[in-house]
């Protein structure tokens, strides 16, 4: 827990402006490491992934992983960069634990792709990221460390090592510094991260879970006093895994950061470790300098060199990028672009997308999955993904009731059915007896069994009180258990009460 002085955020607004910048990893989905041809998946059994090569014994040679490169050229593409047309690893040398070689292969002053920008949207303003590069590396293995109450190094009593991890191509992407946020920093380094990993998944180049690690930023914040014209000094939060905590993080070191030049001291550049129980950062190591790594060109690898022709083949494949679909899809479904903000941060805007496309209207796309949708993945404390409907199925209840089938109330009952594993809402309506009742013989000795039990409500409604007829539609739906159409019943009331 920090103990550290805090300045209110609003507060330090008034004296400092921020000055932000991410460098994200990505992990891409390939199913082989990036030089050799070790498996890739998650969770396998510690150390049962790996070979001479990613393990660096002496001897062994590595191979680039061409489809590794493609991903990494098709991010720069979908980031708008320029795109080398020679370019080499490089060896980036230190020694830890979990780098078995003594180094890790990298790029350094010869990125893959560089020069590009994302634009992201906050509060429906736009702001614009330069992407200063992208580069390719290896990902490096995994301590564990045993014996402390934390899980780190510190307080434990051994470590273990986990080299399933070593190699599995990772891709950086480094923005330039973003000034000009103000209020709004931690929230455009959030938006940042969110419509990054949107790229990702639209490109298909990793599955990004943050909560395996598949994506982590480190964070670089830093304060200067309102109109300076220099930049303050930056830290950088290491290894942040979700997209709140990326938010938090700039707010927390915003606050602390404010503090320590407050008192008239100096903000240490170092590298600092995200809390996520607390939302606080702490002192990691004070940062090592370029020149600190000993950086030369990997002579085991041979230059990537990509042409033209593929490049441009490359970019072909390039899908719809999510900020051009959404810009789409307003406009198609009508939207505003306030709802269509509502849709993306409620994680709902592929499942409406796959609804509509299975037939449903946008609105009742909407509707439902924004509505009853929405709560029950609430109450459950779930993803609305997470919930056991598929859009087919959000789109065949909604036919049914706009075919009249059934009601909304029904709808809710055939949901809490396909919710429980009991199939279709058209098999659920079926077998759970939903369908709404016509004019029948039922609804008849119903509609004339309420009149009967309530004499006095009929007689108010008979001398013209006719807002109490709702008291007698409300027995009846009670007794067909929510059966009825309410319009039928009322209109049934009316004719024997008139
Ligand atoms: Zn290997």
């Amino acid at each position: 827990m920090s103990t550290e002085p805090l300045v209110d955020f609003d507060e330090l607004l008034t004296r400092y402006e921020p000055v932000i910048g991410l460098e994200t990893h990505v992990e891409l989905g390939t199913a082989s490491k990036m030089f050799c041809g070790c498996s890739t998946t998650f969770g396998a059994e510690p150390n049962t992934q790996t070979c001479p090569v990613c393990l660096g014994l002496p001897g062994s040679l590595p191979v680039a992983n061409e489809m590794a490169i493609e991903s990494t050229i098709r991010i720069g593409l979908a980031l708008g960069c320029r795109i080398a047309t020679w370019c080499r690893f490089a060896r980036k040398n230190y020694f830890y634990p979990d780098i078995p070689k003594g180094f890790q292969t990298t790029q350094y002053d010869e990125p893959l792709c560089t020069a590009g920008h994302l634009d992201v949207e906050v509060d429906g303003e736009t702001y614009r990221v330069e992407i200063e590069r992208v580069h390719l590396e290896e990902d490096t293995g995994k301590n564990l460390h045993v014996g402390g109450a934390t899980g780190r190094i510190h307080g434990a009593d051994h470590s273990l090592i986990d080299y399933n991890r070593a190699g599995i191509p990772l891709v950086e992407i480094v923005t330039r510094p973003i000034p000009g946020a103000g209020a709004k920093a931690p929230e455009v380094a959030r938006a940042y991260v969110t419509e990054l990993r949107e790229i990702l998944l639209a490109l298909g180049v990793s599955e990004v879970r943050m909560e395996q690690g598949n994506l982590r930023s480190d964070v670089n914040t830093s304060l200067a006093p309102i109109g300076s014209l220099e930049w303050g000094t930056r830290t950088e939060t290491k290894n942040v895994n979700s997209l709140r905590s990326v938010e938090r993080a700039v707010r927390f070191e915003m606050r602390r950061q404010a503090a320590v030049l407050d008192a008239g001291e100096r903000v240490v550049q170092e590298t600092r470790h995200f809390h996520e129980d607390t939302a606080t950062t702490s002192s990691g190591r004070s940062k090592e300098e370029a020149t600190d790594y000993r950086y030369f060109p990997e002579p085991d690898l041979v230059p990537v060199a990509p042409d033209e022709e593929w490049v441009a083949k490359l970019g072909a494949t390039l899908p719809e990028l999510p900020a051009a679909r959404r810009a789409r899809l307003t406009e198609e479904w009508g939207l505003s672009p306030t709802e269509m903000a509502w849709l993306v941060n409620a994680g709902a805007l592929g499942l409406v997308s796959d609804t509509v496309a299975a037939g449903a209207s946008p609105a009742d796309a909407r509707k439902w999955w924004l509505g009853e949708l929405a709560r029950r993945a609430n109450d459950a404390g779930v993803e609305l993904s997470e919930l056991s409907v598929t859009p087919q199925q959000v789109a065949q209840l909604a036919g049914l009731v706009s075919a009249g089938t059934i009601n909304d109330q029904l709808a809710r009952q055939a949901l809490d059915g396909v919710l429980a594993g009991e199939g279709d809402p058209a098999a659920v309506v079926e077998a759970r007896g939903l369908a709404v009742m016509g004019e029948s013989d039922e609804l008849v000795a119903a509609v004339d069994a309420a009149i009967e039990a309530n004499p006095d409500v009929a007689d108010k409604v008979r001398g013209g009180k006719v807002q109490a007829i709702g008291a007698l539609v409300g027995a009846v739906m009670k007794t067909t258990r929510g059966k009825a159409d309410a319009a039928t019943v009322k209109r049934m009331l009316e004719e024997r009460l008139s």
